[in-house]
């Protein structure tokens, strides 16, 4: 109860925080397209928030230049005789066309969605960070007690973290008492041997098919218990609500958190640079930057309420598998993120990636490649997959980069949630079968 009643205050808080000057965060800045080989000395600006590096493709790198930064990138670019092209000129011009030449189309395509609820997760738009809550209080009450929202803690503005635990237990469970007979052995064995799955959305506030996708998950993971019976699954679908506020807004391409830091007008932490395990490697320390790491390991409320939450969960007991969606790139990233040496479980983890990326590609047709973090991306530390590893032991992790691989990167269109959160769940639903425990022992009794 008192949940729900903390989950109504936050809606109204939601509602009344109206955006002005849309997109203006951005304006002046540009896009650039760089050659893909760079001298070193440039991959130190672009880490120390010169530029922003959007994406790693093979041919080329595209790069969001701040205003600010404009004369000094194209100084220091002449200087190396480094040649660019200017693929947007001017950032808040850009999302203010985009924005007036979508409106009639994101009006028609609200979908379930009402000014004051939310019955599904929307398939076919982007949802805001209200109609997310709408929809959240809305599973609370329709599967309880299976199905319960809760908040893990506050961001640095004050916004609540919310986590869905999808139950174990089967539908039986659905509104009346467990079906089952806990002091059955065999049943009592099979209670014992449940697993624990995290799965964690939005945490880089632009990648917005991350939390679209998370959502859609819950969806589908409230449907069907059959899946989960031996599996308690939580899911924190918005774990940046600030920066993604922001990035709807001011700046679509937020990335960090909404700390403000004094003196060099740059603010927020890079909230997958923040945790506490081989903190710094491949993190900036400069707050310009996107991959600042912050003062401190876990500096920021959003990280202590994740790691507060997870650390609660796998002292529950068999947490087995985390999964962190993020985008761009259709790639499955199992750690360690901040070495290239070998992880606990590497070849178990890559088997699960396989299978997920198989099934995955069996939807739809998309490839997911299966990749070590660091050999396979660049080298991050502080992200949640090197500390679910390294702290709590978890033996299946990952880092998972959702649709597309660069044509439409964090712009992806809304009519691509769907398929992406398909293939997920095929994916997903594999790697959760591939947890499910073994037959009880010989000898014990046949329920
Ligand atoms: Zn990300």
């Amino acid at each position: 109860m008192a949940g729900r009643q903390l989950l109504a205050c936050a809606l109204l808080a939601a509602a009344v925080g109206a955006a002005v000057g849309f997109q203006e965060g951005l304006r002046g800045h540009q896009i650039w397209e760089l050659p893909s080989s760079i001298p070193a000395a440039l991959e130190a600006l672009l880490r120390d928030g010169l530029l922003d590096a959007l994406d790693h493709s093979e041919s080329h790198r595209r790069v969001h230049v701040p205003a600010e930064g404009l004369d000094t990138a194209r100084r220091i670019l002449g200087e190396k005789g480094v040649g660019y092209k200017v693929l947007v000129d001017d950032l808040a011009e850009h999302f203010q066309g985009e924005r007036r030449r979508r409106r009639e189309v994101d009006s028609r395509e609200a979908g379930s969605c009402t000014a004051d609820s939310c019955p599904a997760p929307l398939s076919d738009a982007y949802m805001t960070l209200q109609q997310m809550e709408f929809y959240l209080r809305e599973i609370n009450t329709t599967y309880a007690p299976r199905v319960s929202v809760q908040s893990i803690g506050k961001s640095v503005e004050g916004r609540d973290i919310w986590m869905v635990h999808v139950k174990s237990g089967g539908c039986a469970q659905g509104d009346t008492q467990p079906q089952v007979n806990l002091r059955h052995p065999r049943i009592a064995y099979w209670m014992m041997k449940r697993r624990a799955v995290w799965i964690e959305g939005g945490l880089h506030a632009r990648e917005w098919i991350s939390p679209a996708v998370a959502l859609q998950l819950v969806a589908t993971l409230a449907q069907q218990c059959s899946v989960t019976r031996a599996i308690d699954v939580y899911v924190v679908p918005m774990a940046n609500p600030d920066g993604y506020l922001y990035s709807w807004a001011s700046n679509r391409l937020w990335r960090k958190n909404r700390r403000p830091i004094s003196g060099g007008g740059c603010d927020g932490v890079d909230l997958n640079r923040n945790w506490g395990y081989k903190f710094g490697v491949g993190a900036s320390s400069n707050p310009c930057s996107e991959v600042y790491k912050g003062p401190a390991t876990f500096s920021e409320p959003e990280t202590q309420a994740l790691r507060d939450a997870m650390t609660a969960v796998a002292d529950g007991g068999n947490l087995e598998l985390v999964v962190a969606l993020h985008s761009y790139g259709q790639v499955l990233m199992y750690p360690w993120g901040w070495t290239a040496e070998e992880a606990p479980d590497t070849p178990d983890m890559r088997r699960v990636g396989e299978m997920f990326a198989s099934a995955a590609q069996k939807r739809h047709g998309t490839v997911y490649s299966v990749v070590n973090s660091a050999s396979g991306f660049y080298y991050a530390s502080g992200a949640t997959d090197d500390w679910a590893k390294g702290v709590l032991n978890t033996k299946y992790v990952y880092t998972l980069e959702l649709r597309d691989e660069g044509a439409y990167g964090f712009y992806l269109q809304a009519s691509q949630i769907l398929p992406t959160a398909e293939e997920v769940w095929q994916g997903l639903r594999m790697m959760l079968l591939a947890l499910t425990p073994e037959k009880a022992p010989a000898g014990a009794p046949q329920a």
